[in-house]
């Protein structure tokens, strides 16, 4: 059978819009386009209505409270206003002190970034190291935790891996020891069950995009109660959403993620059955079919789409171009003119080489069996190819242990 190309396989990066949510959002835009602040007429309280009812849509997948969502522009600014809602209101509280956050090395730029951003501005940031599984421990970041640590922020899974963090054990030290716990759920929202409260999750992290939604708009759960969540807000005018983060709401985008997480958790345990078989599909196939192919992050604990894979002797990009009709993620991040490995992955004690050899293959709603497969033949076909061509793998066919070697000084 021959398929469709190109073929998506880079559902971690973006989702299409499933139709039924650009369904739900049409009316938005020419009919009920009222503002939702706007309290004296029928126009506002549509539209009111609309942003409340994907609130408690959102809500509900977590287990909580409809009053304890903001909307933000996507998960990029949820993180943002997490992190430094929670050191900027600590330090307005107390002139001169240094508030303690902890997270770890493998987390997305967007708190990376921000926690470097706050070390210049008056907070010490403790990165924690991964195992080469990916996974990090309660127990290390119990250790971590000093008097004057403020939050712990360790995302529900990772956007490169797929690799699920132990995060109810995580929410309880914390909790124990009284200190806030914010998560990066941008991956795992809406595709596995979370439970802020059986979690014990104080802030979390959602983005509509990564889950056939629209692209920009998120939102960030922030805990009302037991214990009631302080943030400084990032963005200031109007106070909407309880002062948290001002703006009109964006009501066509905010119906369509109420939809789209509808849609998640109505089909959730169903389509992860579904979506899990096709990636054990691909597994089992480039594993059978391939030589020194290693899975990157604990295969048992994985996101049910998530797949990334090192082809030792192979470099990434040129299996890139080589699978040109499908689209997928190396584990080279593109920096201005010279191509980085994968922190992520080099943090999980990958060396360079088999950093750069890795692909990310994630699959979605939309992904078909006859897709996989051919990703699987295309993989076969190439990474024979590319091996044939070169010299350090003929080296490896001979025996040669390419670590006894003297590489002349280039
Ligand atoms: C995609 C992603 C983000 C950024 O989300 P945006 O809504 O695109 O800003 C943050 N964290 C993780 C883990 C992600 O996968």
């Amino acid at each position: 059978m021959t398929v469709q190309t190109p073929i998506y396989l880079d559902y971690a990066a973006t989702c299409p819009v499933d139709p039924r949510v650009v369904d739900a959002m049409l009316p938005f835009f020419t009919q009920m386009y009222g503002n939702a602040a706007s309290r004296t007429h029928s126009f506002g309280w549509t539209a009111e209505q609309a942003v409340d009812n994907a609130r408690a849509e959102l809500a509900r997948t977590l287990s909580a409270d409809p009053k304890e969502i903001t909307w933000t522009s996507g998960a990029t600014e949820s993180n943002n206003l997490a992190i430094k809602g929670v050191v900027e209101y600590v330090q307005s509280g107390a002139e001169g002190t240094r508030p303690h956050v902890i997270t770890a090395v493998t987390e997305h730029k967007a708190i990376l970034d921000t926690c470097k951003y706050l070390e210049r501005h008056g907070a010490d940031v403790t990165y924690l190291p991964v195992g080469p599984d990916g996974l990090l421990t309660a127990e290390q970041v119990a250790a971590a935790i000093t008097p004057a640590t403020v939050l712990v922020s360790i995302m529900f899974a990772n956007n490169e891996t797929g690799v699920v963090q132990p995060i109810a054990e995580i929410g309880k030290v914390c909790r124990e020891r009284s200190v806030l716990f914010h998560t990066d759920a941008t991956q795992a929202f809406g595709k596995v069950p979370i439970d802020v409260d059986a979690m014990f999750i104080d802030l979390l992290s959602m983005s509509a995009h990564k889950i056939y939604g629209p692209k920009g708009v998120g939102a960030l759960y922030v805990r009302r109660r037991k214990p009631r969540v302080r943030l400084a807000p990032q963005i200031h005018g109007g106070g909407h959403e309880r002062g948290n983060r001002s703006g009109t709401l964006n009501v066509p985008s905010i119906v369509g993620f109420g939809e789209a997480v509808r849609l998640a958790r109505e089909s959730m345990a169903e389509e992860s059955a579904r979506i899990q078989g096709l990636r054990d599909h691909l597994h089992d196939r480039i594993m059978a079919e391939n030589e020194h192919v290693f899975v990157n992050g604990a295969y048992d604990h994985l996101l049910p789409g998530h797949l990334n894979i090192s082809f030792a002797y192979i470099e990434g990009e040129s299996l890139l171009m080589a699978l040109k009709d499908i689209a997928l993620s190396s584990g080279s991040a593109c920096t201005s003119a010279s191509l980085e490995p994968s922190y992520v992955l080099k943090a999980m004690g990958l060396d360079d080489e088999l950093a750069h050899s890795s692909l990310r293959m994630t699959i979605g709603r939309f992904t078909t069996r006859e897709e996989v497969d051919h990703v699987a033949d295309a993989l076969k076909r190439h990474v024979t190819r590319l091996r044939e061509m070169s010299p350090l793998w003929e080296m490896v066919q001979d025996g040669i242990d390419l670590n006894s070697i003297q590489w002349a000084a280039h």
